[in-house]
């Protein structure tokens, strides 16, 4: 599989406006299939499409898609790729369609379209092969069926979803926003075990790809960096505001 970042995931999350739900979408492409690993969250679309047009790719042409579990932000731009097949786990389905409307995070929208409203759905179970050269890995506790993905490439990725958000959790294996503390910490316990033994990178659901140095340390692989355009005055343009981490590794 030929793996490339569309849009890096952001570790921040808004400490007034709610939920950010940035999250890492990548293009994984082998022979006739294009694989998109995680859809993002609504703001990505016009984005995505300009990105996939760079590549000479339509949503028409995405062949599958790899959902890590039921969170909006990363499955929200689905029925974009009405084409393609749509892999969730099956257990987080089982537990997404049994949640009260209102449940924070999960639209109720999307799981009936995962739920039948979708012609070509495939659920998996940790440890199957779901396209060749890919492989499932449960990764329970921020959901309770997450997934992770495990990609042969030039060097092995693993797609970590929210098992591990970013570069803190990976780290420290301390975990934020979960719903079983217990589960996430062996999920990213099970993650690091999986990088060691792979030489692989792993790419969080909220930042950019993340390796282990030879002596335990995590660091990013590329810079970490995003901006705002921000309306600050009556007679001003827009002006990029950096946020975050100017060259932060
Ligand atoms: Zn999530």
């Amino acid at each position: 599989m030929q793996a490339t970042a569309l849009v890096h995931g952001f570790p921040a999350k808004s400490a007034s406006h709610g939920s950010l739900g940035w999250c890492s979408v990548w293009l994984l492409e082998s022979g006739d299939r294009r694989v998109l690993v995680e859809t993002g969250p609504p703001g990505y679309a016009p984005r995505l499409l300009g990105l996939l047009a760079e590549r000479d790719l339509a949503p028409r042409d995405i062949t599958d898609v790899l959902i890590t579990h039921a969170h909006w932000d990363h499955l929200y731009n689905l029925p974009m790729f009405p084409h393609a097949t749509w892999w969730i786990g099956r257990d987080e389905l089982t537990w997404a369609r049994d949640l009260p409307a209102e449940t924070p995070f999960v639209s109720p929208l999307h799981v009936a379209m995962l739920d039948g409203g979708h012609p070509d759905v495939g659920l998996v179970g940790d440890g199957d092969v779901v396209l060749p050269g890919v492989r499932a890995v449960a990764t329970p506790g921020h959901t309770p069926g997450h997934l992770a993905y495990v990609v042969e490439a030039e060097r092995a990725l693993i797609f970590a979803g929210d098992s591990v958000k970013n570069i803190y959790e990976l780290s420290t294996g301390l975990v934020d926003m979960t719903l079983d503390q217990a589960a996430s910490e062996a999920s990213v316990t099970l993650l690091r075990d999986l990088m060691r033994q792979r030489g692989a990178v792993l790419v969080p659901g909220h930042d950019v790809p993340l390796e282990v140095d030879e002596r335990g340390e995590v660091r990013r692989t590329t810079l970490q960096q995003a901006s705002l355009a921000v309306y600050l005055a009556p007679d001003e343009p827009p002006t990029s505001q950096p946020i975050g981490m100017e060259g932060s590794r």
